[in-house]
């Protein structure tokens, strides 16, 4: 069994994409340029906007970050995505959700230009997944789920991959980038029947559901690939996954831990989107 490091591959990303940066600010003296928006105090917000724009600093590229107060009108954010569309130094938006209840989150991600969509959560670039066309964004997590697969040598064309979870920016994308390598695909639900069933058929599991410890031994094959985007809170407050990492880890042929698997992943393919952005803009 092994326990699929994402520390590591996101850093191997990361390193690529800042030779890349380096690579143009020595020619054409550009750089890729980030602005992320954060409406309100959501602490948890706070950390990932923060760590987003740590790594453009470490990578090399330009960040702006755009603080809103929690009251902040609908239409103040909506202008600011109208300025940072137009702004030449952005290649990419990202709009940290989830946003104060009075903002209309699916009005203000679809303002952002579908070329600086880096999250990949326009309906455009969604849809771009589904076809199979390269010139969107893949949504970052399950873009990182992907290459955590391709760079972990695990094999997808012609496996049966099984996600638990059919959220717009998790489980569906899986569906287009899992079909587009050649995987035969089923997607499960709250409402799926016969759950466990389903799982068991998985040579790749990937548990997308929000629900700590919820995937247990018994509803996965041996010798499957297991793969957890979940992040969660257990009882004694311990970040942990959807799976029951101990008592399914022996049983898997590769697996990714939480922390430390899917989740520096996220931000590693973000700013891969954002370094394309900027390539496709020059
Ligand atoms: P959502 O809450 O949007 O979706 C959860 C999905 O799980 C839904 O499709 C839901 O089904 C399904 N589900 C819930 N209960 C069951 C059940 N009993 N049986 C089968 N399916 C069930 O979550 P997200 O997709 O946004 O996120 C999922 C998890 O991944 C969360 O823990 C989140 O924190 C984490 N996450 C991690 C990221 C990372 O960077 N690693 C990024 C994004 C998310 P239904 O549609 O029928 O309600």
């Amino acid at each position: 069994m092994v326990v699929i490091d994402g520390k590591k591959i996101s850093a191997e990303i990361k390193e690529e994409v800042k030779k890349e940066v380096a690579k143009y600010k020595g020619s054409a003296g550009q750089t890729p340029g980030l602005a992320v928006v954060l409406v309100g105090e959501n602490p948890a917000s706070k950390v990932y906007v923060n760590s987003k724009v740590k790594s453009c600093g470490d990578l090399g590229f330009y960040s702006e970050k755009h603080v809103l107060d929690e009251n902040s009108s609908e239409k103040e954010v909506l202008e600011l995505i109208d300025k940072l569309n137009e702004n030449e130094k952005i290649h990419g938006i990202l709009v940290q959700l989830p946003l104060p209840k009075h903002i209309d989150e699916k009005k203000v991600t679809n303002r952002i230009a579908s070329e600086k969509d880096v999250d990949g959560f326009k309906p455009e670039n969604l849809g771009k997944v589904m076809i199979g066309e390269d010139d969107g964004f893949k949504s970052c997590t399950p873009y990182g789920v992907i290459e955590l697969l391709k760079r972990s040598g695990i094999e997808i064309a012609g496996k049966d991959a099984v996600i638990v979870g059919r959220s717009n920016i998790v489980g569906k994308p899986l569906v287009g980038l899992l079909i587009s390598e050649s995987a035969t695909v089923t997607i499960c639900h709250s409402r799926t029947k016969n759950l466990a069933e389903k799982t068991k058929q998985a040579d790749i599991l990937i548990a997308a559901v929000g629900k700590a410890g919820f995937i247990k031994k018994d509803m996965v094959k041996e010798g499957a690939v297991v793969i957890d985007v979940g992040i969660n809170r257990n009882e004694a407050g311990k970040l942990c996954g959807d799976v029951e990492f101990d008592e399914v880890a022996p049983m898997t042929s590769a697996i990714t831990p939480v922390p430390g698997g899917v989740g520096p992943m996220t931000i590693a393919m973000l700013m891969k989107n954002t370094m394309e952005s900027f390539k496709r803009s020059l």
